[in-house]
């Protein structure tokens, strides 16, 4: 199939395929599609991990959604989000999510390790969201802190008030607040005053440009600042070497997620 291409580095000496769009599909198609693979289990979460960049100890792990395609093979969320947003399934997406996370989570052999979980703006609003991940943590009973939820920049700038109102209820519960892609937003500071922010995660567009890029390197140190300032956690993403482990890390990023470390992988992978 010529539409399909392969992405490599997503976890060493795994090779995934994927389409880089749906557009071929028919829209009802697609969506009829979608709730299928919702009801056949299909849409499965894989975690990679996030290491303290002091000794390259694992701490944590971020939760990335995945489609076991029976056909097309394992698809990455670029290639099917947008179409689960536009058939109106993020909610369903945010509940299955939430339920595989708690579940890894009571079950990972190492009891101090956290998951975030990435939420998009078209998720919350409701309650839902933040309903189901509370009751599935008492009902596992995990403890709170080690549930975490990703929301980017953007969509906490596009967010009214009962997104906020829930995200004030999720952490409220002890489940910190990140923000994803920081330093891509529109006005994230104000939003760091005003909403339950525990830390942020560097846009992995900044690590990339290290070391060629010395305005990359020096807005990444400023942001790390900027957060420790603000007594926030400092998480970098897209290390793909060692160069940027030690940059990020001498200036103020305390923890790291990349390739260097390690691609997501199935849960079941995971002692
Ligand atoms: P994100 O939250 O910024 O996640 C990081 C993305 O960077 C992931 O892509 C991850 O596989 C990739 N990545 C990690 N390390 C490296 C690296 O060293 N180099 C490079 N080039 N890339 C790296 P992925 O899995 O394709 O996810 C893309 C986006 O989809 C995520 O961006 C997140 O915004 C969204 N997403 C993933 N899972 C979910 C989910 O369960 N719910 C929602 N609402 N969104 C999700
Ligand atoms: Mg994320
Ligand atoms: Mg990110
Ligand atoms: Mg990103």
């Amino acid at each position: 199939d010529a539409a399909l291409y392969r992405a490599k580095g997503a976890g060493r000496g795994r090779t995934e395929v994927y389409e880089p769009s749906m557009e071929q599909a028919t829209t009802a198609g697609v969506h009829r599609e979608l709730i299928a693979a919702i009801e056949h289990d299909q849409l499965v979460v894989h975690y990679q991990p996030i290491v303290d960049l002091t000794d390259l100890q694992v701490v944590g792990y971020e939760a990335l959604v995945r489609w076991q395609h029976p056909h097309r093979g394992l698809l990455l969320p670029g290639a099917f989000l947008s179409s689960i947003q536009e058939a109106g399934l993020s909610v369903p997406l945010g509940q299955l999510v939430a339920t595989q996370v708690v579940d890894f989570v009571a079950h990972t052999s190492d009891q101090t390790r956290w998951v975030s979980v990435n939420v998009s703006a078209d998720q919350l609003g409701d309650g839902e969201f933040a309903t189901t991940l509370l009751a599935e943590i008492s009902r596992h009973r995990v403890a709170p802190g080690r549930i975490v939820v990703e929301l980017t920049e953007s969509s906490l700038v596009a967010s009214g008030t009962r997104i906020r109102h829930e995200l004030t209820q999720l952490s409220a519960a002890g489940v910190p607040i990140l923000l994803d892609d920081f330093g891509t937003g529109v006005s994230p500071l104000s939003y760091l005053r005003d909403l339950p922010v525990a830390g942020v995660k560097l846009d992995m567009s900044f690590t990339s440009g290290i070391p060629e890029d010395p305005t990359a390197g020096r807005v990444a140190r400023a942001l790390g600042a900027l957060a420790r300032e603000l007594a926030m956690v400092t998480i970098a993403e897209g290390i793909e070497n060692e160069q940027q482990a030690d940059y990020l890390h001498r200036n103020g990023w305390r923890y790291g997620q990349g390739w260097l470390f390690g691609g997501a992988q199935p849960g079941e992978s995971i002692p």
